[in-house]
């Protein structure tokens, strides 16, 4: 096993708070055991104490220690998707601390699949509670530099992975109330999730529910500082012509649209497959954020099922100021 993660696992076993890489996005991780080191994160993050963290578990961990009454369902999910970005929430067991779940009676848990989180895992051999390696509110990081940049000193160390080969943040399903509730869209669809139960998922997402225009509510996540504005394709053009005439510059991101001739805007083209997009919205977002521009504008993805998870991110970080159908940004 390699040295750093040796290091790394001791660490945690002293109380301090080591980032590492996942396939989703890189967590900032501490012994999910240990109250104490818990509460470092929450200071780390500027995170409010009431919001749960995501146990990551290694394979070998037994799911009863962490979780009690587990459906068959649960079993099956794992089964199907760990080590994988599918998060499970179950009824929590006795060892799990408050701090870890907020205090409510459940406890989110995870196999993560990216090799250097798997040696890790083993390494402690134990429950790693990590949220995103980010400041409360902000993008999640998905180099380790993303990292070093926003945390910096308040982290012990930073195991770099390279690039989270997923990219954005790992499905949600509850399981814990007897109905399988999507909390957090995905990589992995609804339809993969159901067909494994074998029923119907009810959904409680953003989408479904449009997000709410208060600040500092769960809506306004995975924001840049910069404006963001979603735009449909049909527009894309005629907005950013009006922007252009107006003096400003934007950043765009995009996945359908060459860029227009002579146009002052700083362009950013993403794949136009889901999984190729997530893998490279979150560092986008960044670079783009860090460029001082008038606005990111975005071209809105297709509506449906593929891209559900990246349209939930996407009007998060816009933080309810919705599609721009005029010009005004
Ligand atoms: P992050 O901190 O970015 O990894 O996000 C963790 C996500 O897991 C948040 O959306 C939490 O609200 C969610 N979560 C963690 N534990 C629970 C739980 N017990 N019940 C519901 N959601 C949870
Ligand atoms: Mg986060």
């Amino acid at each position: 096993m390699h040295s750093d993660v040796v290091r790394a696992a001791e660490l945690l076993r002293a109380g301090e708070l080591v980032a590492f890489p996942t396939e989703t996005v890189y967590g900032l991780g501490a012994d999910a055991l240990n109250p104490s080191a818990i509460a470092k994160i929450f200071a780390a993050k500027g995170r409010p104490a009431d919001h749960p963290l995501i146990v990551h578990l290694p394979p070998s961990a037994r799911l009863d220690d962490w979780a009690r009454e587990v459906p068959s369902g649960a079993r099956r999910l794992a089964e199907a998707f760990w080590p994988g970005p599918l998060t499970l929430i179950l009824q929590r067991q006795s060892q799990v601390p408050d701090q870890v779940t907020g205090g409510q009676d459940t406890v989110a848990l995870r196999v993560p699949r990216h090799p250097v989180a798997l040696d890790f895992l083993e390494a402690f051999g134990s429950g790693i509670a990590a949220p995103s390696a980010n400041r409360y509110g902000r993008i999640s990081p998905t180099l380790a530099r993303h990292v070093v940049e926003e945390l910096g000193s308040a982290v012990s160390m930073v195991l770099d992975g390279g690039a989270c080969e997923v990219g954005i943040e790992s499905t949600i399903v509850d399981l814990s109330r007897g109905e399988a509730v999507l909390l957090r869209p995905g990589l992995i669809g609804a339809e993969r999730i159901e067909s494994v139960l074998g029923r119907p998922l009810s959904v409680a997402d953003a989408l479904a529910k449009p997000a709410p225009r208060v600040s500092g509510s769960h809506a306004a996540h995975y924001a840049p500082g910069t404006p963001l504005r979603l735009v449909r394709p049909d527009r894309l053009r005629e907005v950013l012509n009006a922007q252009r005439h107006a003096g400003h510059r934007c950043a765009v991101i995009a996945y359908s649209q060459p860029a227009f001739a002579e146009s002052p805007h700083v362009w950013r083209m993403l794949a136009a497959d889901p999984a190729g997009y997530a893998h490279d919205l979150y560092s986008a977002l960044r670079e783009l954020d860090s460029m001082g521009l008038r606005a990111i504008v975005v071209e809105l993805p297709p509506e449906g099922e593929a891209w559900r998870a990246i349209l939930d991110r996407l009007f998060r970080s816009a933080a309810g100021s919705g599609i721009a159908d005029d010009d005004r940004l």
